[in-house]
């Protein structure tokens, strides 16, 4: 899953869009299926802001024999394997980069992943960074 920020060149609102792929936002937009909320313009482009996302580092909390952890296991490594081919891995710098981008207006050539503590979030959030925070499961645990 991967957010946009679109922003409508019309009316100049800004907006959040999920999509599943960055190549659904291109099918999307191709078929003209996106448009603006406010004045459903098809003028409609995602801005250059990549989301950060943040590997937790806390277990799931489920059985690791059951089903339902085999399910939700292939689930995240799908993520996984997603952000790692779309995302630049910056281990536990994250709310250093993260700050980066935000007032210094370092560019990465994709999205940023990696570690950070809880108190790092909690700052990082009440300086109106995101981030979004998903499970991570360490690949060489069954
Ligand atoms: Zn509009």
């Amino acid at each position: 899953m991967i957010k946009y920020k679109l922003v409508c060149k019309d009316c100049e609102i800004t907006f959040d869009s999920w999509f599943s792929t960055s190549k659904e936002y291109e099918k999307l937009k191709k078929k003209k299926f996106l448009n603006c909320h406010i004045c459903n313009s098809l003028n409609v482009e995602k801005t250059l802001m990549s989301p950060n996302i943040l590997m937790s580092k806390k277990d799931v909390g489920i059985d690791s024999s059951s089903q339902k952890y085999k399910n939700i296991k292939k689930t995240i490594n799908k993520y996984q394997d997603f952000i790692k081919k779309n995302f630049q891995y910056v281990g536990e710098n994250f709310a250093y980069e993260a700050r980066s981008i935000h007032y210094k207006d370092k560019k990465f050539s994709k999205g940023i992943y990696g570690t950070a503590t809880k108190e790092d979030i909690k700052e990082l959030r009440e300086e109106g960074i995101e981030a979004e925070v998903i499970p991570w499961i360490k690949e060489n645990t069954n």
